[in-house]
């Protein structure tokens, strides 16, 4: 039987990493089958908490993302329909609610919140953890239907038996067995009709034929709930794959409304929605090989649900941006140039080889939005202090900088040839000339062509990026200052 996997957010109106990070585990769980599905699946059964353009956000981050399902509401498939609330509207659930109840697996529920509470007060005041012993348990379901025909509110609740133990495997946290006692009669069907996700998501996951479910951690501890239905009905269960937590710090899990970053705030932020996906693809996953960059199809080949582990993975802001900066250089220039031009566009409007500029950002840069803030001394020769001339590593002061400075503007005024090669090799006969180190040299003339102590690139491409004209303006300004 081919693979079957699907992704199931509810449209919150972004992208937590979290919720990413599962989509894209799902994914490469399917597509490792060569003729596996990766399905989509909307959970808008929360109507209170439905956002406008949600759905949207999820279409354009799988694009984004590159990963491609097989059926989903955009665009069909066989098990359809993938929204859960146009589900509701066929019937689906109540349908196979009511076939749960006959078999014993559920039943009516009459009892209003206010008793519900009440009882909870008592146990939670015990110091026990809340389970709701329902009196209309007791009703045969002629007389459940009778009260519902005389218009009362009505839930339905799954039926616990009420001693035994149920098992059942995960891939990751290995066999679980619970005592029965312990799991409460959880509502399936709501009042107003709608199911819950711990019942939509078993009948969803039948109908859909999903062979692999993969999500989040907290949906461990109900499992043992959905084993109980599946049993009632007769099915078959998936495999389980639950995901440790993507956590922010020891303590907290990653939260968008903890202010944490989504994924649409990282790509504003400047990052490569393939870095990024590389990135959090080794969140509690860890490659056989000691290898950290990975594109989409590497990670569909070296993927392995064994290797995912039991542990929350603590998401590093630090690691990411050095991924992306490693994807960054990777790029192409030609690629990586029409990329980035917006952002070189940005900060430089003088007439400059702006692919050049993205050659000397390239290796620097590792977000994009970092990029128009190495560029701004381009436009402008800023004003800056001389003392930066004093510099330990590069064994410069000022007059060590006036000396050089002054045999750089020498030869230059003499170049013609002003090609990034002819300038490196007029420039570094300096340093023996002057019996200075190559730093010595070359430190201050990027300082006195640039005025900033970090640049991308060095001295000789700033100059030729500069041109002769502008190179010999600054050097001369800057020399005026040390000779002050
Ligand atoms: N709608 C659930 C969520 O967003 C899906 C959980 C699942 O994958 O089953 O958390």
């Amino acid at each position: 039987m081919s693979i079957r996997t699907r992704f199931a957010p509810s449209p919150t109106g972004y992208m937590h990493i979290g919720n990413l990070r599962t989509a894209l585990w799902a994914y490469l769980i399917a597509r490792k089958d060569s003729e596996g599905s990766f399905i989509l699946r909307i959970e808008d059964t929360d109507q209170n908490r439905l956002v406008d353009g949600a759905t949207d956000i999820i279409y354009q981050t799988l694009a984004q993302c590159g990963l491609r399902h097989d059926e989903g509401p955009d665009i069909g498939g066989d098990y359809g329909p993938y929204v859960q609330s146009e589900r509701v509207k066929q019937g689906i659930y109540m349908h196979y609610a009511k076939q749960l109840i006959a078999s014993g697996g559920a039943h009516y529920c009459f009892c209003d919140e206010e008793m519900i509470n009440a009882q909870r007060e008592v146990q939670e005041a015990r110091g026990e953890s809340f389970k709701y012993d329902d009196p209309c348990r007791q009703l045969t379901i002629r007389q459940a239907e009778e009260r519902i025909a005389n218009g009362e509110k009505f839930v339905i609740r799954q039926t616990i038996p009420a001693d035994g133990t149920t098992s059942f495997v995960d891939e990751v946290f290995g066999p679980i067995t619970v005592d029965n006692e312990t799991l409460d009669e959880q509502i399936l069907i709501k009042s107003d009709g709608f199911p819950t996700y711990n019942f939509a998501n078993v009948i969803d996951d039948h109908m859909m034929r999903i062979t692999d479910v993969v999500r989040g951690m907290e949906y461990l501890s109900s499992t043992p709930k959905y084993t109980l239905m599946y049993k009632a009905f007769g099915w078959p269960e998936p495999r389980y794959i639950h995901c440790p937590p993507v956590m922010k710090d020891e303590h907290s899990k990653l939260s968008k409304r903890n202010g944490d970053a989504s994924f649409q705030d990282l790509v504003a932020k400047g990052y490569l929605p393939e870095a990024i996906l590389n990135y959090i693809a080794m969140l509690g996953w860890s490659p056989e090989e000691n290898r950290e960059i990975f594109t989409l199809d590497e990670l569909v080949q070296a993927f392995n649900v064994r290797h995912i582990g039991q542990s929350g993975a603590i998401f590093d802001p630090i690691k990411l941006k050095s991924i992306n900066g490693i994807w960054l250089r990777n790029m192409d220039l030609d690629t990586y140039y029409a990329l980035i031009k917006p952002y070189i566009d940005e900060a430089v409007h003088g007439d400059f080889d702006k692919k050049a500029i993205a050659a000397l950002v390239q290796q620097r840069a590792e977000t994009l939005i970092e990029i128009p803030g190495m560029l701004d001394f381009f436009d402008v020769f800023p004003a800056y202090d001389p003392t930066l001339y004093r510099n330990k590593k590069m064994k410069t002061d000022e007059a060590i900088a006036k000396r050089s400075l002054q045999a750089s503007r020498e030869v230059l005024q003499t170049v013609s040839d002003w090609s990034e090669e002819n300038l490196r090799s007029v420039l570094m006969a300096l340093p023996e000339k002057l019996a200075y180190k190559n730093g010595q040299v070359l430190f201050p003339l990027r300082l006195a062509i640039s005025g900033k102590q970090f640049t991308p690139g060095g001295a000789i491409e700033i100059a030729h990026i500069l041109g002769k004209e502008e190179t010999l303006r600054r050097l001369q300004l800057s020399l005026a200052m040390l000779e002050k």
